[in-house]
């Protein structure tokens, strides 16, 4: 008997497969998941890739000699683009059919097949992480509009901005997809959430997060 469940990867107690949904997906998701990250309890990406069948996840710091991922880059029929928010990124929104024309700045011509990559990490290691990928220097850079609230209610000092990776994606597909329903990503991150709190001695989410929710 395997310890850990061989889909998830976590604890057969801690399982989050009961809560996953499969969802098909016309935009694709490629998650880069620093290697400082993959051993964290929570790991959102996870919900990601389980629920989305054409979703990658690969895990490294330094992605610029990655086999799997160059080949991908390199499929002509995908436009691809980083989730990395910075002064010359654009805002998500302006790609989707209904999203301003003059904004997309022909950032999709030829309505080619879209593969969004997401950094999956703190903001440090993701600084990190896209510093040392020269292989992703030459992607257009997008950003998820403002003022999105996350719902990580065990992170201890969230701010206002702090989205989970799942959350994220979540937003990314919702906004190209907007005729897609993806809320099952964000059903299976709040029964994990909720999971790891029942999992708490009593009194400590309670004396440690309540509350930031408050705020
Ligand atoms: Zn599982």
């Amino acid at each position: 008997m395997y310890r850990y469940c061989l889909q998830c990867g976590k604890s057969h107690k801690a399982c989050i497969c009961r809560w996953i949904k499969s969802l098909p997906s016309n935009v694709e998701l490629i998650i880069l998941q620093h290697s400082g990250e993959k051993n964290r309890p929570m790991g959102t990406a996870k919900i990601l890739t389980l629920s989305l069948e054409n979703s990658v996840c690969f895990i490294g710091e330094d992605f610029s000699q990655h086999t799997e991922l160059n080949s991908l880059l390199d499929d002509s029929h995908y436009t691809h683009y980083i989730m990395y928010p910075c002064d010359q990124s654009y805002c998500v929104s302006s790609l989707s059919v209904n999203g301003d024309e003059q904004s997309g700045l022909g950032l999709n011509p030829s309505s080619k097949k879209i593969r969004v990559i997401l950094l999956d990490g703190t903001w440090k290691k993701a600084y990190k992480m896209w510093q040392v990928s020269k292989n992703l220097h030459e992607l257009p850079m997008l950003h998820l509009p403002k003022g999105l609230k996350g719902n990580y209610r065990i992170r201890k000092a969230p701010s206002d901005n702090s989205l989970s990776t799942v959350e994220a994606g979540y937003h990314v597909l919702s906004i190209l997809q907007p005729e897609q329903d993806f809320t099952p990503l964000l059903t299976a991150f709040d029964n994990m959430i909720q999971f790891y709190i029942n999992q708490m001695p009593e009194g400590v989410f309670e004396r440690n997060y309540q509350k930031s929710l408050s705020e």
